[in-house]
Formats: structure tokens, C-alpha cells, sequence
């Protein structure tokens, strides 16, 4: 018998490689399918909430900066930042998120002539194609009077649903980020992404980067959090109004 457990235990000694491996693969086996199976759950409950979709357009990209920053913040850079936390947001509670840029490009071809032009375009395609709910178009702002702040929200002149969710995301910026701004949600009729697209916009300028404070707030990515809480919380009202006041109808611009 001692010889035998002698034996046995040579043997193990001597395929313990082999024994630690297929240990770690039916580790790796269990952890994948319970994995599996809770990606299956998440989808399927993201399957009954797919009808809500959300645009995210961070503004500007590729080889237009936007504004920049007293100390050299680029706009683009900071939209595309707090686009990816609002998304974040909205996709945990099953909302459907199409982003209009996911990285520093522009949506042009490289080879395009106007490629401001082209970016814009592709943009109203994409908004158009995805048929959202709505679209929040994050941008900063800037102005010479570097003691200007605060965010300001801007909708299509005309648009009662447009104008809804631009009051919405304005008071939840002041509630959130408690700046004691006192901007009122704008109309405006010019600007091309308001102009041509056909569901609820808001052009959101969630700040100045011409102000040094302010600017200084926007890179950090505890304030940026706050500003996409801001979005997310007045997007979350807007569209529980919405949906008790069965809107649907309105949808239009
Ligand atoms: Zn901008």
C-alpha cells in the first residue's frame, strides 16, 4: 500500500503541470458561462426597451478643434468626454445610445473639399437614420468676455418639444452643478444642426471654456460627471413627461 501511495504520489508530482492546467481551464469554463448567461440577461432586457433611442453628438472632431481654452483646452476633446459618461448613463437603463463620433474624427473623408460641410451632413444622415427619441448635441462655448459662464441650452425656434427638454437639461445643470447660473434655455433658427434635423434637439454648451475657472473645471473628470449627470437627469424628466403626457404625436420639430 505505502509503495502505491508512493507511486500515486510521484505521479502526481510528475503531471502536476498537466493537473494545474485543466484545473485553470475549468475555471476559465465556469467564469465564461456565468458570464454568458448574464450578457444574455442584459441584452434581453435591453430588447424591451429598444425602442428608446438617444443621439449623442459630440460636437466637432478631426481636424476641427472647436473652441479653445485660455490655456489651450480643445472643445472637441471634452465634448467626446462627456458624451462617453452620458452614454454610460443612459445605456444603463436600457436606452439604446448611437454616438455620432466615438474617438477624435470628424465625419468626413479625408479627401473631402469642404469637410465642415460633409462632417454636418453626415451628421443630420446619422441622426436621421437612427430615428431617436432625441438628440443631445454637446458643445462648450467661448466668448472675449473671458468673465462670461455657465451651461446654456439651445433648441430650433418653434419646436414645443425641443424647447421642453432644453428647459429640462438648463434647470437640471443648475440643480446639479449649483452655479447659480441664471440662463434661460434659447431659441435660435440658425444653427444647422437645429435647422435640419427632424426630432427634439438641444444644442448643449455645458460651459465657457473662454472662462479660466470654468475651463478649469470642464477637464477634470469630476466635474464632467456632474455635467453628464446634468444631461442625463433633465433627459430622464423630459421623457417621463413625455411618456405620461403620451407625446407622440408631437414628435415633430
Ligand atoms: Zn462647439
Amino acid at each position: 500500500m505505502k509503495d502505491n501511495g508512493e507511486t500515486c504520489f510521484i505521479r502526481v508530482k510528475k503531471y502536476k503541470h498537466i493537473i494545474l492546467l485543466l484545473l485553470f481551464g475549468a475555471i476559465i469554463w465556469f467564469a465564461k458561462s456565468s458570464a454568458g448567461e448574464r450578457f444574455a440577461e442584459v441584452f434581453s432586457e435591453k430588447e424591451t426597451s429598444e425602442e428608446v433611442v438617444v443621439v449623442i453628438d459630440a460636437g466637432h472632431g478631426g481636424v476641427d478643434p472647436g473652441k479653445v481654452g485660455s490655456s489651450g483646452t480643445q472643445e472637441k476633446e471634452i465634448n467626446l468626454q462627456i458624451a462617453f459618461k452620458l452614454a454610460e448613463r443612459l445605456k444603463n437603463d436600457g436606452i439604446q445610445v448611437i454616438m455620432t463620433r466615438e474617438a477624435d474624427k470628424g465625419l468626413y473623408r479625408e479627401t473631402a473639399q469642404n469637410k465642415k460641410r460633409e462632417d454636418m451632413e453626415e451628421r443630420i444622415r446619422l441622426i436621421t437614420k437612427a430615428e431617436p427619441v432625441c438628440v443631445i448635441s454637446i458643445h462648450q462655448n467661448s466668448f472675449p468676455d473671458e468673465s462670461c459662464k455657465g451651461a446654456q441650452m439651445f433648441y430650433y425656434q418653434g419646436s414645443e418639444q425641443s424647447k421642453r427638454l432644453a428647459e429640462m437639461l438648463q434647470k437640471t445643470f443648475v440643480e446639479t452643478l449649483q452655479d447659480g447660473n441664471k440662463r434661460q434655455a434659447k431659441a435660435n433658427s440658425e444653427y444647422y444642426l437645429l435647422r435640419k434635423t427632424t426630432c427634439p434637439i438641444v444644442i448643449a454648451e455645458c460651459g465657457f471654456l473662454s472662462n479660466p475657472t470654468e475651463e478649469a473645471l470642464l477637464v477634470t473628470g469630476e466635474y464632467q460627471d456632474k455635467v453628464a449627470e446634468a444631461l442625463y437627469q433633465g433627459f430622464v424628466q423630459w421623457w417621463t413627461e413625455r411618456k405620461v403626457g403620451n407625446l407622440d404625436e408631437d414628435r415633430d420639430c
